[in-house]
């Protein structure tokens, strides 16, 4: 019990999916207290993030302030910190500013981070898409770019419309669908000197399908759509380095870029390095059943963080599904803690997956069967299904605004260049890249990426 005033004190480490489902549930309860701290003073939806990178929705539409969620709830304080370190024993906290937490129990929500898999340049020279930030820095490169070759078409040959996606899972797939789109509708009503015939998407992946987890059906569905979207298929192919200028594929092929996007993996945010516990698979913490610690009585890991044991003892997949059940079910076990009752095991409701290809092209699989649909009718559930996850009801609506205004207009959303830095380019920065007209020295595969 916290000494203060007689209530149980909780703090929740995150404010994704996974902390907020356990803040809610916690904050019905007017025998606790919450202390919720996330580094942001906002939830992001991470599934749309790539919908602001392509300029279909703005930020706002897709992040909602922390304080103005829990607004009505008294019991829960939200403190904007970054968590640098955590004493399991004690169930303290600590922030970069030193600042300390101590709680009767303690729930760590910090989600995921991208995994550059060691690959040389891939952390400096690419562009990960796992935060608003980093949306936003990329809608800024990509809008960039189309700037810097409307003033000067000859970048072209320089690779300033080569854009190179490493990764072949729902990030990877819905970039390069939307990024399709958005060079075939968006981009030449705008700009009416870029020739976007010359543009090139690359798609690489080191597996054999894209969209794993779906059906070999489906596998066939999401390759026709985007090939026909003249999105560049490289499957049995990663990426081995990356440059300011260029990347160099698994197959020797060197493709002068200036904008690689990362969708290649992901590994337990930094936190659960920092923790002093053990890790499991993907860098993550390893949970029981009731998604605490072993031989840590009081801490619990959910969400993206934690290797969550499914049905078959196997780690449950990182959705947004399974981050949020498994905070509502961690915020149910802290309060039977509290209560002295027995806790629950976390039992997943699967209701299905679903990835959006493009314009009028998603694959659902609904339902604990996974009926599989395709075509308009997936892309109308996955329209209805994440206007009803988005946080707050100004967000959804200003979402819905966005999606109706790009499909009547076909003119895209907001594109707007908001982080000059970003857009700013060096041509003359990367040695690996010959001069126009050059063939690239180690290119294997010379004449598909540098004249
Ligand atoms: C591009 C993309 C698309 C996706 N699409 C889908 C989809 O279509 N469907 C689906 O089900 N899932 C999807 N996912 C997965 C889903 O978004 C995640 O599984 C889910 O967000 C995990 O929730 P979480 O709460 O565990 O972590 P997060 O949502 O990542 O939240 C973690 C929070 O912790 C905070 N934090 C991290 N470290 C610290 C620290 N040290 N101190 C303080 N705060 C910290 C962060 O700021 C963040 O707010 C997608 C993910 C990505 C990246």
């Amino acid at each position: 019990m916290s000494p203060s005033d007689g209530r149980h004190h909780v703090v929740i480490v995150g404010g994704g999916f996974a902390g907020l489902g356990c803040a809610q549930r916690l904050a019905d309860d007017d025998n606790v207290r919450i202390t919720l701290i996330d580094r942001n003073n906002y939830h992001q939806f991470q599934p749309l993030l790539y919908q602001v990178a392509t300029s279909l929705l703005a930020p706002s539409d897709i992040a909602h302030s922390l304080r103005e969620v829990f607004a009505g709830q008294d019991n829960v304080d939200v403190k904007l910190a970054e968590v640098s370190g955590v004493d399991p024993a004690t169930k303290t906290v600590r922030s970069t500013d030193g600042e300390e937490w101590t709680a009767d129990a303690l729930v760590l929500a910090a989600g995921s981070q991208p995994n550059f898999f060691r690959t040389p340049g891939a952390d400096e020279n690419s562009f990960p898409l796992y935060s608003l930030d980093n949306a936003t820095r990329l809608r800024s490169r990509i809008l960039g770019l189309f700037e810097h070759v409307d003033r000067n078409p000859s970048l072209t040959e320089r690779g300033a419309l080569n854009f190179v996606i490493v990764g072949g899972g729902p990030t990877g797939v819905e970039v390069a669908g939307a990024l399709a789109d958005m060079l075939a509708m968006s981009v030449p009503a705008e700009y009416r000197d870029l020739d976007v015939g010359a543009a090139r998407i690359y798609l690489l992946d080191y597996g054999d399908a894209l969209l794993k987890p779906f059906s070999e059906k489906a596998h066939a569905y999401v390759a026709k759509v985007l090939t026909d979207r003249k999105v560049e298929l490289r499957l049995g192919t990663g990426v081995k380095e990356v440059g300011t200028g260029h990347a160099q594929f698994s197959d020797g092929a060197v493709v002068a870029t200036r904008c690689v996007i990362w969708g290649g993996g992901i590994e337990a945010a930094a936190l659960a390095q920092n923790c002093g516990l053990a890790r499991g698979h993907g860098g993550r913490l390893d949970v029981q059943p009731d998604l605490a610690l072993a031989g840590r009585p009081g801490v619990y890991a959910v969400g993206d963080i934690a290797n969550i044991p499914g049905p078959d003892k196997q780690p449950l997949p990182q959705l947004g599904s399974v981050a949020l059940q498994s905070g509502q079910t961690a915020a149910e076990n802290i309060l039977a803690e509290f209560e002295g009752k027995p806790a629950t095991p976390f039992a997943y409701r699967d209701k299905g997956i679903m990835a959006m290809i493009g314009r009028g092209a998603a694959i659902a699989e609904v339902g604990k069967n996974h009926h599989e649909v395709h075509g308009q009718l997936a892309h109308m559930a996955w329209l209805g299904v994440h206007a009803s996850l988005m946080t707050g009801t100004r967000d959804k609506v200003e979402a819905i605004i966005d999606w109706g205004w790009d499909r009547f207009t076909k003119t895209g959303g907001p594109h707007v260049l908001d982080r000059g830095d970003v857009a700013e380019i060096n041509w003359e920065d990367d040695p690996a890249i010959s001069p126009p007209g050059v063939t690239a020295a180690r290119s294997s595969r010379p004449a598909e990426a540098v004249p």
